[in-house]
């Protein structure tokens, strides 16, 4: 065990402090990497305080990690001392199901495992990256091309994969019209995405308050959907709708505006059933879906998409003791557009 310094909490009603939490020894197929920055995800704040369903304490959380190799195990072909790397929302699988041998390990049959607040396969609980180091499989280590700027690549290992996932299976392209709701940390990677796929861009926000930014991010048109003309102007008018909010929304609204055989998909996660009008899917053949993150190939194509495309997501890089105020922050929707934690300072 290698021991290294983190933030943690101790309960569900805890704020994160500064401790120690130990590493397991570098194995035959493992790799050390020294973090340098772990972005804050929404998620990390519903699973540390155990909104999620019952966690393990002290939990150290944070899936969107990136630093550079410091040692591999003896059977690491994939990555090198020195190499820069990233760690995403998962780091381990059955990798025998057919949905891993699809390169789909997000949905292994036997649930993956989770970055942090998970049992691993060795029957340890996972603790994520807002540390100093982390230890990981290989097969579940991406590689951060050079192109993206360091500070900035931590938030697309889970905002920018997540985005990436559903407009790439749902064909987002040239002659595609794609609406994303919600403009924050998975919405403002969905329209730098999409927009570089070719599709014309459209952000359905409750207000126009950061219209400039969306547009500026490669958004084609904007609208509030506190204003009911949204939905009458907009009607059929979508192929795909990548809905990033967790809160609940009326979805026969938005369903509504889906054109023939058009999708919405849902990557934000309300903890409450949404009802649905069935009646609303018939018209123009509609489908309702939800996606998680995506596999480890599709996660590398993402981060060499984002490098081709000169993508990266809009940060405000933090120091470890501003974690709890962050939370808060993010909590208020007052971030843009995710925060970066500087690992350094932990
Ligand atoms: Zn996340
Ligand atoms: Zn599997």
């Amino acid at each position: 065990m290698t021991t290294v310094r983190a933030y943690a909490a101790a309960s569900a009603t805890s704020p994160l402090e500064p401790t120690t939490i130990d590493r397991r020894e570098v194995g035959p197929r493992d790799v050390l990497i020294d973090i340098a920055y772990a972005g804050i995800c929404h998620s990390d704040i519903h699973t540390i305080r155990g909104e999620w369903g019952e966690v393990a304490y002290p939990l150290t959380v944070g899936h969107e990690i990136v630093g550079t190799v410091a040692e591999v195990g003896s059977d690491v072909t994939r990555h090198a001392v020195g190499d820069r790397v990233g760690v995403g929302c998962m780091v381990n699988s059955c990798r025998e199901c057919e949905n891993c041998l699809a390169g789909e390990e997000q949905y292994c049959l036997e649930g993956n495992v989770g970055t942090y607040a998970n049992v691993d396969r060795d029957g340890s609980i996972t603790q994520g990256g807002y540390s100093q180091k982390v230890v990981v499989d290989e097969d579940f280590v991406l590689r951060v091309p050079e192109a993206i700027p360091y500070e900035k690549a931590a938030p697309l290992l889970c905002a920018g994969i997540t985005t990436y996932s559903p407009l790439h299976h749902w064909n987002a392209g040239p002659g595609k019209k794609v609406a994303v709701v919600g403009l924050g940390g998975l919405g403002h990677m969905a329209v730098k995405i999409a927009h570089a796929m070719g599709a014309e861009v459209t952000v359905l926000s409750q207000s126009l308050r950061k219209k400039d930014d969306g547009l500026a991010m490669g958004a084609d048109h904007y609208y509030a959907t506190s204003d009911p003309e949204t939905f009458r102007a907009l009607k059929n008018g979508f192929d795909l709708i990548v809905n990033t909010v967790s809160a609940p929304l009326d979805l026969k609204q938005y369903l509504g505006l889906l054109s023939l055989d058009g999708t919405m998909v849902n990557v934000g996660a309300p903890p409450e059933p949404l009802p649905i009008q069935v009646f609303t899917l018939f018209s123009n053949r509609r489908s309702f879906a939800g996606s998680s993150i995506g596999g480890i190939r599709e996660t590398q194509e993402m981060l060499d998409f984002c490098a081709e495309h000169g993508i990266a997501p809009e940060v405000e890089l933090i120091d470890a003791a501003q974690i709890n105020e962050a939370y808060e922050r993010v909590l208020a929707s007052d971030v843009r557009y995710r925060f970066v934690i500087d690992a350094a300072t932990i």
